[in-house]
């Protein structure tokens, strides 16, 4: 038996908490379900109620049992009501992206059985695609803030060797990982590099890290194309790689592929730390009424478990993973679990009912 996994729990405001709790108590049933130790759980405060109380959203507490946890499991912060003097929105997930370098944004584009998206690949399968976003440069690295005079703003496109080398370096290993589980083996690199100096340059750090993975095919996509073909045939993808305002753009348009936000989860992932949390934002118009959809939450968790094989060796952690997402799988198979969102009246508590029974069911 292994050692028990310390978990930074951040459950942040609106519906996060209500969507955690459950998320964590099916965590740690697929971990007894493997024969694993249940996770150790560090629940931590930040987000807009932190701030209310305390005038720091991200306390250095909090900071600190990210830093030490093996992994992170946040779940939405933010209120449109509670804002900086400067009149923008407190972020601290966002925050946290920098101050742990987790420079990979994975936003997975997978369909849940029985919760159709808008399209449906004409060979009857479900769509299976991820996109890997850039997430500490581009237009939004903090060192080159922009400038604004009376006449003319300008937002600074920045895009490094070392940033576009790792990222392009995790997707082509995620790739090889797909691989191994019988996916195509295909790494896009979504950018503009007939138009943009960056994104040429961005396009030869992608070939160098292509050369080093000669398993694995590569490819390219202007992004203009590229959006259109995302809603037109997108399983024609198996890896996606891009830099961070384009990888922001898509990764929605990629939730919406599958059905919705309350579908969607992500993962942040740097060298050391990782944060799993759902694409979708803290709802405060639904919080605290129950209605909410916990999937997205629970599918972090899934992805969380399975980052966490590959970190620690340990494959017990892979096959809890494949246990929650095949419970939370068979739990819409059938149809007849419709969340609130989709125009059915199933919430956070018959959603985990259901993926509860599912994943028993498999012990
Ligand atoms: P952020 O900018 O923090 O991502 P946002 O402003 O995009 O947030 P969300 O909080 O994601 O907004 O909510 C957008 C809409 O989707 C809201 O109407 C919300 O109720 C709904 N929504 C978001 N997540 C869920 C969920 N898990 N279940 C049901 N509805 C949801």
């Amino acid at each position: 038996m292994t050692q028990a996994l310390q978990l930074a729990i951040l459950p942040g405001d609106g519906i996060g908490e209500e969507i955690t709790r459950p998320c964590v108590e099916l965590v740690q049933q697929a971990l007894r379900q493997v024969g694993e130790p249940e996770a150790v759980e560090n629940w931590l405060e930040a987000g807009a109620g932190t701030y209310t109380k305390t005038g720091n959203a991200l306390p250095d507490e909090t900071i600190a049992g990210c830093r030490s946890a093996d992994a992170i499991l946040l779940a939405a912060m933010g209120d449109p009501n509670v804002r900086y003097e400067d009149g923008t929105e407190i972020v601290p997930q966002i925050e946290l992206r920098f101050i742990l370098d987790l420079y990979a944004g994975m936003r997975p584009a997978r369909s849940v059985p029985g919760v159709a998206g808008p399209l449906a690949d004409p060979r009857g399968n479900e769509l299976d695609i991820v996109l890997i976003r850039e997430s500490t440069e581009g237009l939004f690295d903090p060192s080159e803030p922009g400038t604004r005079d009376a006449d003319r703003a300008t937002d600074t496109q920045i895009i490094t060797r070392k940033g576009t080398a790792r990222v392009s370096e995790f997707a082509f290993k995620l790739a090889q990982q797909r691989k191994a589980k019988g996916y195509r083996g295909h790494v896009t690199s979504v950018d503009k590099a007939n138009v943009f100096k960056s994104m040429a340059f961005w396009r030869d750090v992608f070939d160098e890290a292509a050369a080093n993975h000669p398993d694995i095919e590569k490819g390219y996509g202007y992004i203009d194309a590229v959006a259109m073909e995302m809603v037109r045939r997108p399983w024609i993808y198996d890896v996606m790689v891009t830099e961070n305002m384009y990888g922001d753009i898509l990764s929605d348009l990629a939730a919406g592929l599958i059905g919705g936000l309350g579908y969607a989860p992500s993962a942040d992932i740097g060298d050391d730390h990782a944060v799993f949390q759902p694409c979708h934002g803290s709802a405060p118009d639904i919080a605290g009424k129950g209605i909410a959809n916990p999937t997205a939450m629970f599918l972090s968790g899934a992805m969380m478990l399975d980052w966490l094989a590959v970190e620690k060796s340990n494959d017990n952690y892979a096959k809890a993973a494949a246990l929650l997402t095949k419970a939370v799988d068979d739990a819409f198979r059938d149809g007849t679990l419709v969340s609130t969102e989709r125009g059915g009246d199933a919430g956070v508590e018959a959603i985990t009912s259901a993926v509860q029974t599912a994943l028993s069911s498999q012990a």
